[in-house]
């Protein structure tokens, strides 16, 4: 089962990733994280990486596809894998489509977590943290025992900038705008199953499988 999950920030996608993984026994590929360990054994394609990456310019599409074709021909990709923030653009798609045509493979399935924003904003925005441990509490579902003050260390409560609304707003604009075209690529080609991904994580949870 080769899985690509997308969802905007804020609906617990990394959650429901860590479900599938369990549910099918595939690992789970963040491009973020192959890059770093590429960069980090000093493979051929992370020295490449790295060049880029230190004269400040975004590593070429070849360069990941290369690194995600060696990952998939690892032993724990025999029964599949779910991809997380790639591809982004269609070019990507396109690069993956062709490599995947390569390897005897295809995707299965493109599951996109389907969110009202104004639920999200609403959210996100509810959320609040300590000054002086960190610790994040939300006003909705998680609040503190008395208001404005760490349950944990008796600092005080604040709003990090990413979590006031507009912040929140711009990034869902963002969002929209990077994945519309790759739904509308992955549709066409009858792979997208859209997810209601609001509501209680093990409600989504349930959706998301039966929908496989
Ligand atoms: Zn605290």
């Amino acid at each position: 089962m080769n899985i690509i999950l997308i969802g905007p920030p804020g609906v617990g996608k990394g959650t429901q990733a860590k479900f599938l993984v369990e549910a099918y026994n595939i690992p789970q590929i963040s491009t973020g994280d192959m890059l770093r360990a590429n960069v980090r054994e000093a493979t051929p394609l992370g020295t490449e990486a790295k060049k880029f990456m230190n004269a400040g310019q975004l590593v070429p599409d070849s360069v990941i596809l290369g690194m995600m074709k060696s990952r998939f021909s690892e032993p724990d990709c025999d029964a599949g894998y779910i991809l997380d923030g790639f591809p982004r653009t269609i070019p990507q798609a396109e690069g993956l489509e062709d490599l995947l045509n390569d390897m005897g493979q295809q995707i299965d399935s493109v599951l996109v977590l389907d969110v009202n924003h104004e639920e999200i904003i609403k959210r996100l925005s509810s959320r609040r943290s300590c000054k002086e441990c960190d610790t994040v509490y939300n006003l909705l579902f998680d609040p503190t025992t008395s208001e404005g003050i760490c349950d944990k260390c008796e600092g005080m409560l604040y709003q990090r900038d990413d979590d006031k609304p507009e912040t929140i707003r711009q990034r869902l604009d963002v969002y929209t705008n990077q994945t519309s075209p790759l739904i509308s690529f992955y549709t066409q080609k009858g792979l997208v199953k859209k997810i209601n991904g609001a509501g209680k994580i093990d409600a989504v949870k349930k959706r998301m499988l039966s929908a496989l």
